[in-house]
């Protein structure tokens, strides 16, 4: 019987997961945005959505991101509300969310779920920047604060992805009130000794950089990603100066000490593998 539930999880992340990939805008086999070089969609989609000729990692979508993560059968999505949340009344909002709601057969910015990853059991959590640039929203706020309490009351790893343009304007306050209750509550995991691996993605900045993207045990990074809270252009107004070069990428802000690790999409199922292993009880250490 679980046999048949399992199969019938993996059928439907694979249909989410196929969805992804042919509505992200990003990777239909368009020239790449930092080489210029142009793969085949097969080429592309082969290599996980990174650029054959020079590394550059394509953003992808978060059933996607789990379909080439955890163990087949072990997916099982939490919190999939579809309702619109509009608290403000803010003028075109709900238009706006429909809209991001029917394009990307998401429901808000922000996927939850438990699975496995090479047998070891874990909540996740995957900000899509197709869904209004994977912008916190308090049903977001509330997802990631979800997982991480599941995390909390099952004994079980966190691990959250990471893309995001920051708060979402149209909530105003109450998007920026999710930066202090994702906080609290990842606070309230570490006092459980729970164990939160951060994975920054392109690109990660405002809110979601100064809240929980930060606040990992271990924060890894995929190569190339823009990480930070204003971004580089607003920098540069405001200072009057100009910038070092890779300034906000992954690699600098592993150079001073932001990042504990750069690995490459195709490296990060078997990385994150080795350091839950690290972490379970009754582990190799
Ligand atoms: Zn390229």
């Amino acid at each position: 019987m679980n046999d048949i539930f399992a199969r019938r999880r993996q059928k439907l992340l694979a249909m989410k997961a196929f969805r992804d990939r042919q509505t992200h805008p990003d990777a239909l086999g368009e020239a790449c945005p930092h080489c210029g070089a142009s793969s085949s969609r097969k080429a592309l989609s082969a290599a996980l959505y990174v650029c054959p000729r020079c590394g550059h990692h394509f953003p992808i979508g978060a059933y996607y991101r789990l379909s080439i993560l955890l163990d087949p059968g072990s997916f099982r999505e939490l919190g999939n509300r579809s309702a619109v949340f509009d608290p403000l009344q803010f003028p075109g909002y709900r238009k706006k969310l429909e809209t991001a709601q029917r394009m990307t057969g998401l429901s808000e910015a922000v996927v939850i779920a438990t699975g496995s990853i090479d047998g070891h059991k874990a909540v996740l959590g995957v900000l899509d920047n197709r869904f209004l640039m994977g912008s916190m929203s308090a049903e977001v706020g509330e997802r990631v604060t979800t997982a991480i309490e599941t995390a909390a009351r099952q004994k079980l790893p966190l691990i959250l992805f990471s893309a995001s343009g920051g708060a979402r304007m149209q909530e105003g306050i109450l998007s920026l009130m999710q930066m202090a209750k994702t906080s609290a509550a990842l606070a309230r995991l570490d006092e459980k000794g729970g164990l939160y691996i951060s994975v920054l993605t392109d690109p990660t900045t405002g809110g979601v950089t100064a809240s929980f993207a930060s606040l990992g045990d271990i924060i890894l990074a995929e190569p190339g990603a823009l990480i930070g809270f204003a971004g580089p252009r607003v920098i540069q107004q405001t200072i009057g100066q100009s910038l070092p070069e890779g300034f906000q990428r992954a690699e600098f802000q592993m150079e001073h000490g932001f990042v504990d690790a750069i690995v490459p999409r195709d490296r990060l199922r078997a990385t994150l593998a080795q350091l839950l292993e690290l972490h379970s009880k009754g582990g190799r250490i």
